[in-house]
């Protein structure tokens, strides 16, 4: 048989690789991945690696040995280019194809250009993989001044690294507080003081209209305003968008990623998505898109839909229903989500203001928890999510309450 094929060796990838060797897939599995590098984790690149506390090999997700040791055939520094789906082949950049039994997706999701002139820059810098991280790791060793466009998890992680080394940082963001999509005002204020302390500069409620130049190299930002914030580094971090062209081109559907059922196939039953690529229908996301899909950028997620889709390649279907959770490491803090929130669910903050849990309710029921340097409340909060009795706002704000006895 031609057995499964995997385009895109990131975290999702991986984990359908190694999840179907685990549930005793027979056939041939092949991971096709255009990094070169064997699958490595993505979060130290912004953290740990970025601060030089872990190298390149901390970084990979499993030893060179383990795939011969697991038969799965790993074709590194290739991209996927087409495919044919009359005839069930996946078309390479070298003219080659690879013909497939089951062809999954897990193509992942690229940075957001910043549409604005000057962005092309020497000196202007995105991170999403490993090699953006060395490029950014060797910049700021001489960096004096660090702009950083978008307040969200990458561009804060980023600047609490930076502003350890002594490097001055501002930070540019359109809304009007750190991580206005993901987390609640009370949260955000907790960073944005936090990263304040550090000596992150933050101006809110600001556009960027262009990159400064001389020489063809970033001096700066010029902000709509009129502005200008001196940088000789500026890191752009608003956001990514779904590799999901390929899946396109075939035919499949897309919006925001490709479009997949709760068992995370598309409308041709051989082609599967998965990880930041995949848009697919959640039980979380109850009220938050209109057809209950949503695009989840994390490791939970891409892990849980690599397994779920190794299970039902191993013949045990059933539809996906992950809680979502996620994590963010800023300077001292850590910050932890579980469940997914909408901007308008109720708030309840349980903790003071060093260590405390924002519980997020939605139509009364408990939709999402944010724990700030509170990992025993982000535990329990998974529990009740993922499976636990209802718990309500009273209980969430009595400190008395014992919310760990109600998880058991
Ligand atoms: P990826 O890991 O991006 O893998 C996709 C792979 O497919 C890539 O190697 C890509 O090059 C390859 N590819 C794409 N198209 C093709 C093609 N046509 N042919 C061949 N190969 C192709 N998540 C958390 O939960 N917590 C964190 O703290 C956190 N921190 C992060 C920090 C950084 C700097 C970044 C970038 C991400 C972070 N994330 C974090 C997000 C997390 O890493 C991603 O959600 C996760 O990696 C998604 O896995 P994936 O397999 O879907 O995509």
């Amino acid at each position: 048989s031609a057995g499964v094929v995997v385009v895109g060796a990131g975290q999702a990838g991986f984990q359908l690789a190694a999840s179907l060797r685990e549930g005793g897939f027979p056939g041939p599995v092949t991971l096709v991945g255009d990094e070169g590098a064997l699958p490595y984790q993505r979060p130290p690149l912004s953290k740990a690696y970025l601060a030089g506390k872990t190298d390149a090999e901390g970084l990979a997700l499993r030893p060179p040995a383990f795939f011969a040791e697991h038969g799965i055939a790993h074709r590194p520094e290739i991209r996927a280019v087409g495919i044919d789906r009359d005839a069930r082949r996946l078309y390479l950049g070298d003219g080659t194809a690879l013909p497939y039994d089951h062809l999954a997706l897990a193509t992942g999701s690229r940075n957001r250009p910043l549409p604005v002139p000057g962005a092309d820059l020497a000196g202007v810098r995105q991170l999403r993989g490993l090699a953006d991280a060395d490029a950014l790791k060797a910049a700021l060793t001489d960096a004096r001044a660090v702009a950083v466009v978008g307040a969200g998890f990458i561009g804060l992680e980023f600047a609490a690294v930076a502003a350890a080394r002594g490097v001055a940082v501002t930070v540019v963001e359109a809304a009007d507080r750190p991580m206005a999509r993901a987390v609640s005002p009370e949260t955000a204020a907790f960073f944005r003081a936090a990263q304040e302390g550090m000596g992150v500069r933050f101006l809110f409620a600001a556009g960027v209209a262009e990159i400064l130049g001389r020489d063809g190299r970033a001096v700066g930002l010029g902000l709509a305003d009129g502005r200008e914030i001196p940088a000789d580094l500026v890191l752009v971090g608003i956001g990514v968008l779904p590799n999901q062209e390929l899946a396109e081109a075939a035919g499949l559907t897309v919006g925001d990623g490709i479009r997949v059922d709760a068992l995370l196939a598309t409308a041709d039953p051989a082609i599967s998505a998965i990880g930041d690529c995949a848009r697919f229908p959640s039980p979380f996301a109850r009220g938050l898109s209109p057809d209950g899909h949503v695009r989840i950028e994390s490791v939970q997620n891409a892990i849980d839909q690599g397994r779920c889709l190794a299970a039902r390649l191993n013949g045990r279907p059933a539809a996906y229903g992950a809680l979502p959770w996620f994590w963010s490491d800023q300077g001292p803090h850590k910050l932890q989500i579980a469940g997914l929130s909408a901007p308008e669910d109720a708030r309840v903050v349980r903790g003071d203001g060093s260590a405390f849990s924002v519980f997020r309710f939605r139509d009364g029921r408990l939709s999402a928890v944010e724990s700030v340097d509170r990992a025993g409340d982000h535990m329990i909060a998974r529990r009740l999510l993922a499976s636990g009795p209802p718990l309500t706002p009273e209980q969430a704000g009595d400190p008395g309450f014992d919310l760990k006895g109600l998880a058991m």
